[in-house]
């Protein structure tokens, strides 16, 4: 991916709401989205700009940049010479360690990317990356889910499933019939009754660790936002907690 740049003394026109034309040497950002945002001395904020406008073209010699959404046209002439650069571009996120390659790693919201070569970890919600690193060089991370799992970012290496599996596989019993909860992937991880389908009982894992016996006879987790009920409607953790 790449962010492109004209940098120059352009004439900008905008149609539409903001309608005017303004003159000056001004660098203007073209973002992978089509987002144009045109910057000039003054102030943090753009002087012109279209948000992931349906589309953008540009030509050379001279040079124009139009880009379009509904009613909304952004154009840019150049006047003079400009300069126009394109520029490899990631996203940024905070730095987590070293990938495989040797290229950094940042955590970009629910994923890990690395800079070089563009690997992606999706993390599991409430996931937090630690100092330690796995076998294969990368770092781990830290998630709870009944209890508290250090995994690779790597599935290839740990399961998030396997691990919450071998822990509490029918470690729980179904609040509505005989059988007992199975942990099963859909989405995230959810505890199911091994009845299914002749019983749909299911709970999301509750992102915390066990901390005892709910009055309905499910378990109690401890959670960031306090204790719930494996069953997130059950009214009795809410009792508890209070
Ligand atoms: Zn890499
Ligand atoms: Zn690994
Ligand atoms: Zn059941
Ligand atoms: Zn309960």
């Amino acid at each position: 991916m790449s962010i492109r740049t004209i940098a120059g003394d352009c004439l900008v026109h905008t149609d539409g709401r903001r309608g005017r034309t303004v003159r000056g040497r001004v660098l203007v950002v073209i973002k992978p989205d089509n987002t144009v945002l045109v910057h000039d001395v003054d102030g943090y904020q753009p002087v012109a700009w279209l948000t992931r406008p349906d589309s953008v073209s540009i030509t050379r010699d001279p040079l124009w940049l139009v880009a379009s959404e509904g009613a909304e046209t952004l154009r840019v002439e150049a006047v003079g010479e400009v300069a126009i650069a394109e520029h490899d571009a990631t996203e940024a996120g905070t730095p987590v360690g070293s990938c495989r390659c040797g290229g950094p790693l940042v955590r970009s919201g629910s994923a890990v990317v690395c800079l070089d070569c563009a690997e992606r970890f999706g993390l599991p919600s409430g996931a937090s990356m630690t100092d330690s690193t796995c076998d294969c060089g990368l770092p781990r991370f830290r998630v709870e889910r009944g209890g508290e799992f250090e995994l690779c970012l790597d599935y290839a290496c740990d399961s998030l499933l396997d691990a919450v599996s071998d822990r509490f596989d029918h470690e729980w019993d179904c609040p509505n019939c005989d059988g007992e909860l199975r942990i099963l992937r859909r989405g995230g991880l959810i505890a199911g009754c091994e009845r299914y389908p002749d019983c749909d009982t299911g709970f999301a894992v509750p992102d915390g660790t066990v901390a005892g016996s709910c009055e309905c006879g499910l378990t109690l987790f401890e959670t960031a936002s306090g204790t719930r009920c494996l069953d997130g409607t059950c009214p009795d953790a809410d009792a508890d907690a209070a």
